[in-house]
């Protein structure tokens, strides 16, 4: 059935060139009109193209044969890309990469938000090196019993072993070696999960570059690691940098990485990472950005779109530990942070503290409700910074923001599709677009931040 409304059969093989790249970072193009998604493919490539999967009116292929290379393209650095998940542009420049990503978020502004008069400052593009503060790893067995550790291939839950992720900086590749020959010499068993066996789930890394404060976290399904002091020996021997070392139990069958509960083995709760010139602790629960030269240059923007004036009011929605709205203000203003993970709020309580900051209250709970909350209460925010999931906001928050008629908001977005689609409800709620830029966090994979600035009619 499905195959009649298509020009091609399964394991066809037909002639496109690629001109468009998806959301995920798999090059598109068109047979007699129809889409053909196909990965490792770039911008301008001509490419015969076997069909592997069929969908309703578009299909998947694999490059069957190269006829002209893009210019776009460039010889790979990383002997995992084919097959790893994380990344899905190292085939390509960075000026490429960066290209898409602009195109993209400008694409959700005009197309999914309807917003063609917006001015569009471009993309901040970043290194594709060692910048991932933070790294959580699966742990696997081959069919040897040989441990596995790396990221996922695209689209499953299949391990791709990875010595050196490049998106890693040094030191933790320098740890998980370490890892490895203690699991060799004296480790545990690795959960499996179609059988919700074993006890070695993750390895959780998070490093502060400003402090060089490094957390250890091993995930685990059971309360208990065998010949743990064993790996806290060599860890504390060879990496001094660790300051925090902590068992973090998830018995749950879930996708979730982190269960609720941690358990320290040595050093201290949170470490600390300097940011703005402002300090910060983070917990193993709190989000923190994993880029944070670029996190820096986002926020600056932040602070440029907000532009706080003398004695305002900035209500600071998605705080995680309190991050942006800590470091945008000064003694004359007001600052109120809502998350909805304990950890973080605590951590945010401490960096108001331990930053000389007194004039902040931070909020746990729901964004939409703590919003209600607020409003009813009758707080007017100048500005309202929001810095939601990938999810977006759901309409009552934007409709709270609304009837709250701050000056300003600030949208910080790590989905733009999610982004475009909320755009379009704040202009129902009073807010247009003004003005809009994106960061790119995270670059090699196909992810972009972006931030924009809304104004009341
Ligand atoms: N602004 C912060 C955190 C952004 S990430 C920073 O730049 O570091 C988004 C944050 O939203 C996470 O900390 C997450 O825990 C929090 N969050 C997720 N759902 C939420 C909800 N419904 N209400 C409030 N916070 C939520």
């Amino acid at each position: 059935m499905v195959e009649k409304m298509l020009p091609f059969k399964k394991n066809d093989t037909v002639k496109i060139t690629i001109d468009a790249m998806s959301s995920e970072g798999m090059g598109i193009g068109r047979y007699e009109g129809v889409a053909i998604f196909v990965p490792l493919t770039a911008i301008g490539d001509e490419i015969e193209a076997k069909i592997v999967k069929l969908q309703k009116n578009f299909a998947y292929g694999i490059i069957e044969k190269m006829l002209s290379p893009s210019s776009d393209r460039i010889e790979t650095d990383c002997p995992y890309f084919k097959q790893c998940g994380g990344c899905v542009y190292r085939h390509i420049s960075s000026d490429s990469e960066n290209k898409i990503k602009e195109e993209r978020v400008k694409d959700c502004i005009t197309r999914i938000g309807g917003f063609k008069d917006i001015e569009f400052e471009g993309i901040v593009g970043g290194s594709r090196y060692s910048y991932r503060n933070k790294a959580q790893i699966p742990l696997g067995l081959d069919s040897n019993g040989k441990l596995l550790m790396g990221y996922y291939a695209k689209h499953s839950h299949r391990i791709i072993d990875n010595k050196k992720c490049l998106l890693h900086p040094d030191i933790f590749t320098s740890i998980t070696d370490i890892f490895r020959d203690w699991f060799e010499e004296f480790g545990d068993s690795v959960y499996d999960e179609q059988t919700h066996k074993g006890v070695l789930r993750h390895l959780y890394l998070r490093e502060g570059f400003k402090t060089n404060e490094i957390l250890f976290c091993l995930v685990i399904n059971g309360d208990k690691v065998k010949n743990l002091d064993k790996l806290a020996g060599m860890l504390k021997m060879n990496i001094p940098e660790i300051k925090s070392m902590v068992l973090n139990i998830n018995k749950d069958k879930t996708n979730v990485i982190l269960g609720k509960k941690n358990r320290i083995i040595f050093g201290k709760e949170h470490i600390k990472d300097i940011l703005c010139d402002r300090t910060f602790n983070i917990s193993p629960l709190s989000f923190y950005q994993v880029n944070r030269d670029q996190a820096e240059k986002l926020y600056k923007k932040a602070g440029e779109y907000a532009s706080l004036k003398e004695n305002e009011t900035l209500l600071d929605l998605y705080c995680g530990a309190g991050t942006i709205g800590l470091s945008l203000i000064n003694d004359t203003n007001k600052l109120i942070g809502v998350e909805i993970i304990p950890d973080a709020i605590e951590n945010a309580k401490k960096n108001a503290l331990e930053n000389g900051i007194e004039n902040a209250e931070f909020i746990c709970g729901d964004a939409s409700d703590a919003a209600r909350i607020l409003s009813d209460r009758g707080e007017k925010p100048d500005v309202i910074i929001v810095d939601p999931p990938r999810k977006g906001l759901d309409e009552n928050l934007i409709m709270t923001i609304g009837e709250m008629s701050p000056e300003r908001v600030v949208y910080v977005s790590c989905d733009p599709a999610t982004l475009g689609r909320d755009l379009k409800i704040f202009a129902n709620h009073g807010y247009n677009p003004i003005k809009a830029s994106a960061f790119d966090l995270f670059p090699g994979t196909s992810h972009v931040e972006s931030i924009v600035l809304l104004t009341r009619e």
